[in-house]
């Protein structure tokens, strides 16, 4: 496995790689690999010749008061990692050698942003979007993979890469757990031991409530209500939000209707560390009996 640190050795390589007639496939990261993103790799693998894994903490989607400096940096247990599931190259560039220059320059999808997490973070789906393209000129794949966990920038990105008429196509992957249901996060390991042993109610909330979806409760306020005091109860979690959205739109729901579908996703703080979660529910169709 090879390490490309510039712009000018990757486009060499892909050059190369296309020539050769060899598919693409890019697994983008910030590293602090943990098993999430080595299935992301796994996922791929079958459809492309050359797996190429990004790993860039990319300033631009981090707000002034976020955790960039403390973002975890593991580049050589990643490297380690990385290769025991057969990424062919890692592209690590310096924050100077993808941001040469006085950047002005974003790719902005529009309205996606302006939810759920969007709301909390002015401007960080700007600068995955921003990043992902930069990504996607520069390493040419011909499939990109990310991770359902991060439901809502799955989502935007297949919008800007359909809206591009970018040359990728988009996969995804369903969010990957630990044993007791908390999705894997490069950010767990920031959790105290309580916090983290509490932070298994994100999932265990999600899974309560579709079990009031799929008995019948159709009163959005009281299934938010639920979930709050599902994970707030007991600690000093911090709900950032819980929302009930079109899985297209993103826009919050009026209703359940029977037989849509209904993205519920939240964000919640333990003391510094924000996790997110989300699960997409089908709403069942009711006999109603006259
Ligand atoms: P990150 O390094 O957090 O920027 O994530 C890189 C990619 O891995 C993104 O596409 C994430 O959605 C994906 N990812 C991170 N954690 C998980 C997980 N637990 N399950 C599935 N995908 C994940």
């Amino acid at each position: 496995m090879e390490l490309i640190r510039t712009i000018a050795e990757a486009h060499d390589l892909v050059e190369k790689i296309r020539l050769s007639g060899r598919l693409i496939g890019l697994v983008p990261t910030m590293g602090a690999l943990h098993r999430g993103h080595l299935l992301l790799v796994d996922e791929i693998r079958d459809h492309v010749d050359v797996i190429i894994m990004s790993i860039f903490v990319n300033p631009l989607q981090f707000g002034p008061n976020e955790d960039f400096d403390r973002y975890p940096r593991t580049l050589d247990s990643d490297v380690e990692l990385a290769e025991t599931v057969g990424v062919d190259y890692i592209f690590c560039p310096d924050v100077s050698e993808m941001y040469a220059g006085n950047v002005k320059t974003r790719v902005v999808v529009a309205d996606l942003p302006n939810h759920l997490c969007g709301l909390s973070r002015p401007g960080h789906f700007d600068g995955v979007t921003t990043v992902v393209t930069k990504l996607i000129n520069i390493l040419k794949p011909h499939i990109a993979i990310f991770g359902q966990k991060d439901m809502q920038q799955a989502i935007i990105i297949q919008k800007m890469v359909k809206d591009l008429s970018l040359d990728v196509k988009i996969m995804t992957l369903p969010t990957v757990r630990e044993v007791d249901g908390l999705a894997m996060s490069s950010r767990n390991n920031f959790l105290s031991e309580a916090d983290r042993h509490e932070a298994v109610k994100l999932f265990q909330s999600l899974n309560f409530a579709k079990q009031m979806i799929v008995t019948g409760e159709r009163d959005l306020f009281l299934i938010v209500e639920g979930i709050k005091n599902f994970i707030t109860t007991g600690n000093s979690a911090e709900i950032d939000y819980i929302g009930l959205v079109d899985t297209e739109t993103l826009e919050d729901l009026t209703e359940l209707k029977d037989g849509s579908s209904v993205l519920i996703a939240l964000a919640v703080k333990f003391g510094k560390t924000r996790l997110i979660d989300n699960l997409t529910i089908k709403i069942p169709v009711f006999e109603h009996v006259v």
